[in-house]
Protein backbone atom coordinates (compact mmCIF):
# COMPACT_ATOMS: atom_id res chain seq x y z
CA UNK A 1 0.00 0.00 0.00
CA UNK A 2 2.69 2.05 -0.55
CA UNK A 3 2.20 5.73 -2.62
CA UNK A 4 3.09 4.20 -5.73
CA UNK A 5 0.45 1.42 -5.31
CA UNK A 6 -2.04 4.26 -5.22
CA UNK A 7 -0.74 5.61 -9.00
CA UNK A 8 -3.28 4.67 -11.67
CA UNK A 9 -0.49 3.03 -14.37
CA UNK A 10 -0.81 3.17 -18.07
CA UNK A 11 0.41 -0.17 -19.65
CA UNK A 12 0.85 -0.73 -23.11
CA UNK A 13 -0.35 -3.94 -24.36
CA UNK A 14 1.51 -5.75 -27.53
CA UNK A 15 -0.87 -4.49 -29.81
CA UNK A 16 0.23 -0.76 -28.74
CA UNK A 17 -3.79 -0.47 -27.32
CA UNK A 18 -3.56 1.73 -24.61
CA UNK A 19 -4.41 0.61 -21.28
CA UNK A 20 -4.80 1.28 -17.77
CA UNK A 21 -4.99 0.14 -14.04
CA UNK A 22 -5.97 1.08 -11.51
CA UNK A 23 -6.10 -0.37 -7.15
CA UNK A 24 -9.34 -1.26 -6.19
CA UNK A 25 -11.06 -3.88 -3.57
CA UNK A 26 -12.86 -6.09 -5.91
CA UNK A 27 -14.79 -9.51 -5.25
CA UNK A 28 -14.15 -12.21 -7.93
CA UNK A 29 -17.31 -14.54 -6.59
CA UNK A 30 -19.95 -13.97 -4.39
CA UNK A 31 -19.32 -15.02 -0.53
CA UNK A 32 -18.20 -13.49 2.82
CA UNK A 33 -15.15 -11.39 3.85
CA UNK A 34 -12.52 -13.76 2.19
CA UNK A 35 -14.34 -12.83 -1.03
CA UNK A 36 -12.43 -9.76 -1.10
CA UNK A 37 -9.24 -9.22 -2.85
CA UNK A 38 -7.33 -6.21 -3.20
CA UNK A 39 -5.65 -5.95 -6.31
CA UNK A 40 -3.35 -2.75 -8.17
CA UNK A 41 -4.64 -4.00 -11.80
CA UNK A 42 -8.24 -3.25 -11.58
CA UNK A 43 -9.28 -2.21 -14.96
CA UNK A 44 -9.40 1.85 -15.52
CA UNK A 45 -12.72 3.18 -15.87
CA UNK A 46 -13.92 4.19 -19.36
CA UNK A 47 -16.14 6.55 -20.29
CA UNK A 48 -18.36 5.19 -23.01
CA UNK A 49 -21.37 7.67 -23.12
CA UNK A 50 -20.64 11.43 -23.60
CA UNK A 51 -22.79 12.57 -20.14
CA UNK A 52 -20.02 10.45 -18.22
CA UNK A 53 -17.60 11.66 -15.61
CA UNK A 54 -14.46 10.03 -14.47
CA UNK A 55 -14.33 10.93 -10.95
CA UNK A 56 -11.13 10.39 -8.81
CA UNK A 57 -12.02 8.93 -4.94
CA UNK A 58 -10.89 10.33 -2.31
CA UNK A 59 -13.61 8.58 0.06
CA UNK A 60 -15.99 5.84 -0.41
CA UNK A 61 -18.89 5.18 2.14
CA UNK A 62 -20.42 1.83 2.94
CA UNK A 63 -23.64 0.43 3.30
CA UNK A 64 -25.35 -2.68 4.41
CA UNK A 65 -25.95 -3.04 0.50
CA UNK A 66 -22.51 -3.61 0.14
CA UNK A 67 -22.57 -6.46 2.26
CA UNK A 68 -25.67 -7.99 1.18
CA UNK A 69 -23.49 -7.31 -2.42
CA UNK A 70 -21.15 -9.42 -1.42
CA UNK A 71 -23.35 -12.27 -1.12
CA UNK A 72 -24.96 -12.23 -3.93
CA UNK A 73 -28.07 -10.15 -3.44
CA UNK A 74 -29.68 -8.69 -6.48
CA UNK A 75 -26.84 -10.56 -8.77
CA UNK A 76 -29.78 -11.53 -10.75
CA UNK A 77 -31.43 -8.46 -11.22
CA UNK A 78 -28.25 -6.42 -11.38
CA UNK A 79 -26.71 -8.54 -13.77
CA UNK A 80 -30.03 -8.23 -16.51
CA UNK A 81 -29.44 -4.11 -15.74
CA UNK A 82 -25.78 -4.66 -16.90
CA UNK A 83 -26.53 -6.95 -19.85
CA UNK A 84 -30.10 -6.01 -20.65
CA UNK A 85 -29.30 -8.34 -23.84
CA UNK A 86 -28.26 -11.22 -21.98
CA UNK A 87 -25.61 -12.10 -24.39
CA UNK A 88 -22.69 -12.12 -21.52
CA UNK A 89 -21.97 -15.19 -19.64
CA UNK A 90 -22.51 -15.41 -16.28
CA UNK A 91 -19.87 -14.51 -14.00
CA UNK A 92 -19.26 -11.75 -16.17
CA UNK A 93 -19.87 -8.85 -14.04
CA UNK A 94 -16.96 -10.16 -11.67
CA UNK A 95 -14.03 -8.33 -11.00
CA UNK A 96 -17.10 -6.88 -9.31
CA UNK A 97 -15.89 -2.99 -7.16
CA UNK A 98 -18.34 -2.45 -4.65
CA UNK A 99 -19.07 1.09 -2.54
CA UNK A 100 -22.13 2.93 -3.08
CA UNK A 101 -20.55 6.44 -1.85
CA UNK A 102 -18.23 8.62 -3.58
CA UNK A 103 -16.56 12.22 -3.32
CA UNK A 104 -13.86 13.15 -4.79
CA UNK A 105 -12.45 15.30 -7.93
CA UNK A 106 -13.98 15.31 -11.60
CA UNK A 107 -10.77 13.70 -13.82
CA UNK A 108 -12.57 13.98 -16.65
CA UNK A 109 -15.63 14.71 -18.39
CA UNK A 110 -17.76 13.24 -21.56
CA UNK A 111 -17.95 15.59 -24.16
CA UNK A 112 -21.57 16.71 -23.90
CA UNK A 113 -21.14 17.20 -20.27
CA UNK A 114 -22.25 21.02 -18.91
CA UNK A 115 -22.43 21.25 -15.35
CA UNK A 116 -18.99 19.65 -14.55
CA UNK A 117 -15.32 20.57 -15.49
CA UNK A 118 -12.11 19.23 -14.63
CA UNK A 119 -11.23 19.32 -10.81
CA UNK A 120 -14.81 20.16 -9.76
CA UNK A 121 -15.04 18.61 -5.91
CA UNK A 122 -18.52 16.10 -6.41
CA UNK A 123 -20.25 13.74 -4.47
CA UNK A 124 -22.61 10.73 -5.71
CA UNK A 125 -24.32 8.10 -5.14
CA UNK A 126 -23.36 4.98 -7.68
CA UNK A 127 -26.02 2.88 -8.33
CA UNK A 128 -25.52 -0.86 -7.77
CA UNK A 129 -25.40 -1.98 -10.96
CA UNK A 130 -22.24 0.01 -11.59
CA UNK A 131 -18.71 -0.33 -10.42
CA UNK A 132 -18.12 1.12 -6.83
CA UNK A 133 -15.77 3.28 -5.08
CA UNK A 134 -13.87 1.22 -3.48
CA UNK A 135 -11.28 2.08 -6.34
CA UNK A 136 -9.33 4.86 -7.10
CA UNK A 137 -11.03 6.09 -9.95
CA UNK A 138 -14.90 5.34 -10.68
CA UNK A 139 -17.02 6.25 -13.53
CA UNK A 140 -20.27 7.79 -13.72
CA UNK A 141 -23.46 9.71 -15.13
CA UNK A 142 -23.27 13.26 -15.00
CA UNK A 143 -26.93 13.48 -13.81
CA UNK A 144 -26.04 11.08 -10.83
CA UNK A 145 -23.12 13.93 -9.96
CA UNK A 146 -23.34 16.92 -7.82
CA UNK A 147 -21.07 19.33 -6.34
CA UNK A 148 -19.59 18.39 -2.56
CA UNK A 149 -20.74 20.28 0.22
CA UNK A 150 -18.24 23.28 0.79
CA UNK A 151 -18.55 22.62 4.19
CA UNK A 152 -17.26 19.14 4.42
CA UNK A 153 -14.21 17.03 3.89
CA UNK A 154 -14.55 14.38 1.31
CA UNK A 155 -14.74 12.01 4.35
CA UNK A 156 -17.99 13.36 5.58
CA UNK A 157 -19.31 13.50 2.33
CA UNK A 158 -18.63 10.07 1.67
CA UNK A 159 -20.93 9.58 4.69
CA UNK A 160 -23.87 11.25 2.79
CA UNK A 161 -25.00 10.86 -1.08
CA UNK A 162 -26.51 6.70 -0.56
CA UNK A 163 -28.82 7.29 2.49
CA UNK A 164 -29.74 10.62 1.43
CA UNK A 165 -30.77 9.79 -2.23
CA UNK A 166 -32.23 6.92 -0.60
CA UNK A 167 -34.50 9.33 2.01
CA UNK A 168 -35.22 11.70 -0.34
CA UNK A 169 -36.79 8.87 -2.99
CA UNK A 170 -38.75 7.45 -0.31
CA UNK A 171 -39.82 11.00 1.91
CA UNK A 172 -40.04 13.16 -1.09
CA UNK A 173 -40.85 11.33 -4.02
CA UNK A 174 -42.77 8.48 -2.64
CA UNK A 175 -44.17 9.80 0.67
CA UNK A 176 -44.82 13.49 -1.13
CA UNK A 177 -43.05 15.66 1.53
CA UNK A 178 -41.57 19.28 0.67
CA UNK A 179 -39.90 21.85 2.75
CA UNK A 180 -43.09 23.64 2.44
CA UNK A 181 -45.84 20.79 3.42
CA UNK A 182 -43.78 19.44 6.55
CA UNK A 183 -44.61 21.89 9.35
CA UNK A 184 -46.73 20.49 12.28
CA UNK A 185 -46.54 16.90 10.30
CA UNK A 186 -45.74 13.85 12.97
CA UNK A 187 -43.39 11.73 11.62
CA UNK A 188 -42.46 8.11 12.65
CA UNK A 189 -39.05 7.03 11.55
CA UNK A 190 -38.42 3.36 12.50
CA UNK A 191 -34.79 2.52 13.29
CA UNK A 192 -33.04 6.25 13.76
CA UNK A 193 -30.07 5.50 14.87
CA UNK A 194 -27.95 4.22 11.12
CA UNK A 195 -27.36 5.57 8.14
CA UNK A 196 -30.86 6.94 6.28
CA UNK A 197 -32.50 7.27 10.15
CA UNK A 198 -29.64 9.72 11.25
CA UNK A 199 -30.07 11.50 7.82
CA UNK A 200 -33.80 11.31 7.72
CA UNK A 201 -33.90 13.11 11.53
CA UNK A 202 -32.30 16.31 10.44
CA UNK A 203 -33.49 16.55 7.14
CA UNK A 204 -37.28 16.24 8.34
CA UNK A 205 -36.10 18.59 11.68
CA UNK A 206 -34.62 21.24 8.95
CA UNK A 207 -38.53 20.90 7.27
CA UNK A 208 -39.94 21.67 10.38
CA UNK A 209 -41.76 18.15 11.15
CA UNK A 210 -42.14 16.55 14.49
CA UNK A 211 -40.00 13.30 14.74
CA UNK A 212 -40.41 10.64 16.46
CA UNK A 213 -37.76 7.84 16.30
CA UNK A 214 -37.38 4.07 17.45
CA UNK A 215 -33.68 3.35 18.52
CA UNK A 216 -32.11 1.33 21.08
CA UNK A 217 -32.07 3.23 24.77
CA UNK A 218 -27.83 3.83 24.30
CA UNK A 219 -28.80 5.45 20.79
CA UNK A 220 -31.31 8.12 22.44
CA UNK A 221 -29.16 10.88 23.64
CA UNK A 222 -27.77 10.52 20.05
CA UNK A 223 -31.22 10.91 17.89
CA UNK A 224 -32.04 13.68 20.21
CA UNK A 225 -29.02 15.64 19.44
CA UNK A 226 -30.02 14.94 15.76
CA UNK A 227 -33.20 16.63 16.35
CA UNK A 228 -35.46 13.76 17.21
CA UNK A 229 -38.73 14.96 19.12
CA UNK A 230 -39.52 12.10 20.68
CA UNK A 231 -37.83 8.58 21.38
CA UNK A 232 -39.08 4.91 21.95
CA UNK A 233 -36.52 2.28 22.85
CA UNK A 234 -37.10 -0.67 20.73
CA UNK A 235 -35.51 -3.00 23.30
CA UNK A 236 -37.70 -2.19 26.32
CA UNK A 237 -40.67 -4.66 25.21
CA UNK A 238 -43.53 -4.93 22.25
CA UNK A 239 -42.18 -1.69 20.80
CA UNK A 240 -45.98 -1.19 19.30
CA UNK A 241 -47.33 -0.28 22.50
CA UNK A 242 -45.81 3.09 23.70
CA UNK A 243 -45.96 3.80 20.30
CA UNK A 244 -50.05 3.02 20.20
CA UNK A 245 -50.25 5.60 22.84
CA UNK A 246 -48.75 8.53 20.86
CA UNK A 247 -50.96 11.16 18.75
CA UNK A 248 -51.17 9.40 15.12
CA UNK A 249 -48.76 10.03 12.84
CA UNK A 250 -48.70 11.21 8.99
CA UNK A 251 -46.17 9.33 7.81
CA UNK A 252 -43.90 6.34 8.90
CA UNK A 253 -40.86 5.13 7.00
CA UNK A 254 -39.67 2.29 8.09
CA UNK A 255 -35.79 1.05 8.29
CA UNK A 256 -36.56 -1.89 10.19
CA UNK A 257 -38.74 -4.17 8.13
CA UNK A 258 -39.39 -7.98 10.15
CA UNK A 259 -42.97 -7.92 11.74
CA UNK A 260 -42.99 -3.41 11.79
CA UNK A 261 -46.00 -3.75 8.59
CA UNK A 262 -48.12 -5.87 11.16
CA UNK A 263 -48.82 -3.16 13.56
CA UNK A 264 -47.10 0.31 12.22
CA UNK A 265 -50.28 1.10 9.79
CA UNK A 266 -52.18 0.92 12.80
CA UNK A 267 -50.16 4.38 13.98
CA UNK A 268 -51.06 6.30 11.15
CA UNK A 269 -54.10 8.55 10.65
CA UNK A 270 -56.86 7.31 8.60
CA UNK A 271 -58.73 8.97 5.72
CA UNK A 272 -55.80 11.65 5.56
CA UNK A 273 -53.35 10.66 3.13
CA UNK A 274 -51.16 9.56 5.74
CA UNK A 275 -48.40 6.65 4.47
CA UNK A 276 -46.48 3.87 5.49
CA UNK A 277 -43.02 3.68 3.42
CA UNK A 278 -41.10 0.72 3.74
CA UNK A 279 -37.40 0.41 2.59
CA UNK A 280 -37.30 -3.55 3.53
CA UNK A 281 -39.25 -5.08 0.13
CA UNK A 282 -38.92 -8.14 -1.10
CA UNK A 283 -38.25 -7.01 -4.46
CA UNK A 284 -34.74 -7.91 -5.65
CA UNK A 285 -35.11 -11.14 -3.87
CA UNK A 286 -38.36 -12.27 -5.41
CA UNK A 287 -36.36 -11.89 -8.84
CA UNK A 288 -32.83 -13.69 -7.60
CA UNK A 289 -35.35 -16.38 -6.60
CA UNK A 290 -37.75 -16.44 -9.82
CA UNK A 291 -36.07 -15.17 -12.42
CA UNK A 292 -36.73 -11.78 -13.55
CA UNK A 293 -40.25 -12.60 -15.20
CA UNK A 294 -41.79 -14.13 -12.17
CA UNK A 295 -40.49 -12.00 -9.86
CA UNK A 296 -41.73 -8.90 -11.39
CA UNK A 297 -45.14 -10.65 -11.39
CA UNK A 298 -44.60 -11.59 -7.46
CA UNK A 299 -43.31 -8.26 -6.83
CA UNK A 300 -46.38 -6.28 -8.35
CA UNK A 301 -48.82 -8.68 -6.96
CA UNK A 302 -47.42 -8.12 -3.49
CA UNK A 303 -47.45 -4.79 -3.32
CA UNK A 304 -50.72 -4.47 -4.93
CA UNK A 305 -52.00 -6.41 -2.44
CA UNK A 306 -50.91 -4.43 0.32
CA UNK A 307 -51.73 -1.62 -1.00
CA UNK A 308 -55.19 -2.68 -1.53
CA UNK A 309 -55.94 -3.75 1.56
CA UNK A 310 -54.71 -0.75 3.60
CA UNK A 311 -56.90 1.98 1.04
CA UNK A 312 -59.47 0.05 2.19
CA UNK A 313 -58.31 1.07 5.77
CA UNK A 314 -57.56 4.56 4.84
CA UNK A 315 -54.16 4.58 4.59
CA UNK A 316 -51.35 4.03 1.95
CA UNK A 317 -48.97 1.57 1.95
CA UNK A 318 -45.83 2.23 -0.36
CA UNK A 319 -41.73 0.90 -0.54
CA UNK A 320 -39.23 2.93 -0.90
CA UNK A 321 -36.18 2.69 -2.86
CA UNK A 322 -32.53 4.11 -3.35
CA UNK A 323 -32.50 6.24 -6.68
CA UNK A 324 -29.55 7.70 -7.73
CA UNK A 325 -29.94 11.59 -8.24
CA UNK A 326 -27.88 14.38 -8.90
CA UNK A 327 -30.13 16.95 -8.60
CA UNK A 328 -31.58 15.40 -5.25
CA UNK A 329 -27.62 15.90 -4.01
CA UNK A 330 -27.84 19.87 -5.33
CA UNK A 331 -30.46 20.25 -2.66
CA UNK A 332 -29.46 18.19 0.00
CA UNK A 333 -26.16 20.16 -0.79
CA UNK A 334 -27.87 23.56 0.45
CA UNK A 335 -28.94 22.12 3.26
CA UNK A 336 -25.29 20.73 4.13
CA UNK A 337 -24.03 24.38 3.65
CA UNK A 338 -26.38 26.11 5.68
CA UNK A 339 -25.63 23.80 8.70
CA UNK A 340 -29.13 22.60 8.48
CA UNK A 341 -27.46 18.59 8.31
CA UNK A 342 -24.25 17.62 9.33
CA UNK A 343 -22.44 14.09 8.82
CA UNK A 344 -22.61 11.56 10.88
CA UNK A 345 -19.28 9.80 10.29
CA UNK A 346 -18.68 6.44 12.88
CA UNK A 347 -15.51 4.97 12.09
CA UNK A 348 -13.17 5.58 9.35
CA UNK A 349 -10.62 3.14 7.92
CA UNK A 350 -7.72 3.03 5.72
CA UNK A 351 -8.03 1.87 2.32
CA UNK A 352 -5.69 -1.47 3.26
CA UNK A 353 -8.43 -2.10 6.06
CA UNK A 354 -11.68 -2.75 3.48
CA UNK A 355 -12.27 -6.06 4.96
CA UNK A 356 -12.15 -4.65 8.63
CA UNK A 357 -15.00 -2.43 7.53
CA UNK A 358 -16.86 -4.66 6.14
CA UNK A 359 -16.42 -6.62 9.31
CA UNK A 360 -17.39 -3.68 11.38
CA UNK A 361 -20.83 -2.95 9.28
CA UNK A 362 -21.67 -6.98 9.18
CA UNK A 363 -21.64 -5.94 13.05
CA UNK A 364 -24.79 -4.08 12.72
CA UNK A 365 -26.34 -1.28 15.29
CA UNK A 366 -24.81 1.35 13.20
CA UNK A 367 -24.39 4.84 15.03
CA UNK A 368 -23.80 6.71 11.67
CA UNK A 369 -21.62 5.84 8.47
CA UNK A 370 -18.34 3.79 7.74
CA UNK A 371 -16.44 5.89 5.40
CA UNK A 372 -12.83 4.28 3.58
CA UNK A 373 -10.84 6.94 3.13
CA UNK A 374 -9.32 5.77 -0.15
CA UNK A 375 -6.41 8.87 -0.77
P1 LIG B 1 -27.83 0.83 9.13
O1 LIG B 1 -27.25 -0.51 9.30
O2 LIG B 1 -26.95 2.01 8.97
O3 LIG B 1 -28.81 1.16 10.35
C1 LIG B 1 -29.75 0.28 10.87
C2 LIG B 1 -30.11 0.83 12.27
O4 LIG B 1 -31.30 0.24 12.77
C3 LIG B 1 -29.02 0.56 13.30
O5 LIG B 1 -28.70 1.78 13.93
C4 LIG B 1 -29.65 -0.43 14.28
O6 LIG B 1 -29.08 -0.18 15.56
C5 LIG B 1 -31.12 -0.04 14.17
N1 LIG B 1 -32.07 -1.09 14.49
C6 LIG B 1 -31.93 -2.43 14.31
N2 LIG B 1 -33.06 -3.06 14.65
C7 LIG B 1 -33.94 -2.10 15.05
C8 LIG B 1 -35.29 -2.14 15.51
N3 LIG B 1 -35.96 -3.28 15.62
N4 LIG B 1 -35.88 -0.96 15.80
C9 LIG B 1 -35.22 0.22 15.68
N5 LIG B 1 -33.94 0.31 15.25
C10 LIG B 1 -33.31 -0.85 14.93
O7 LIG B 1 -28.82 0.73 7.88
P2 LIG B 1 -29.35 1.93 6.93
O8 LIG B 1 -29.91 3.01 7.78
O9 LIG B 1 -28.34 2.29 5.93
O10 LIG B 1 -30.53 1.18 6.16
C11 LIG B 1 -31.69 0.77 6.88
C12 LIG B 1 -32.34 -0.37 6.14
O11 LIG B 1 -32.84 0.09 4.90
C13 LIG B 1 -31.36 -1.52 5.81
O12 LIG B 1 -32.04 -2.75 5.99
C14 LIG B 1 -31.06 -1.31 4.34
O13 LIG B 1 -30.72 -2.51 3.70
C15 LIG B 1 -32.37 -0.73 3.84
N6 LIG B 1 -32.20 0.11 2.66
C16 LIG B 1 -33.04 -0.11 1.61
C17 LIG B 1 -32.92 0.67 0.49
C18 LIG B 1 -33.87 0.44 -0.66
O14 LIG B 1 -33.58 0.89 -1.80
N7 LIG B 1 -35.01 -0.18 -0.43
C19 LIG B 1 -31.87 1.68 0.35
C20 LIG B 1 -31.10 1.89 1.55
C21 LIG B 1 -31.27 1.11 2.66
P3 LIG B 1 -29.31 -1.20 16.80
O15 LIG B 1 -29.23 -2.61 16.25
O16 LIG B 1 -28.18 -0.92 17.77
O17 LIG B 1 -30.63 -0.85 17.35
Amino acid sequence: FSNLAFKSRRLFSSSSRCMTVMPAWVIDKYGSNDALRFTKNASFPVINYPNEVIVKVFAAGLNPMDVSMRGGYGAATLSRKRDPLNIKQSGSEFPLILGRDVSGVIMECGLDVKYFRESDEVWAAIPPWKQGSLAEFVVLSANEVSHKPRSLTHTEAAAIPYVATTAWSALVNTGGLSKDNCTKKRILILGGSGGVGTFAIQMLKAWGAHVTVTCTQNAEHFVRGLGADHVVDYTAGPVEEPLTTLEKFDLILDNVGGDTERWALTLLKPWSGAKYITLITPFLQNMDRLGIADGMMQTAATVATKALKNLARGVHYRWGFFAPSGPALDEIREMVDAGQIRAVVEETFKFSQVPQAFNKLEKGHARGKTVVEIS
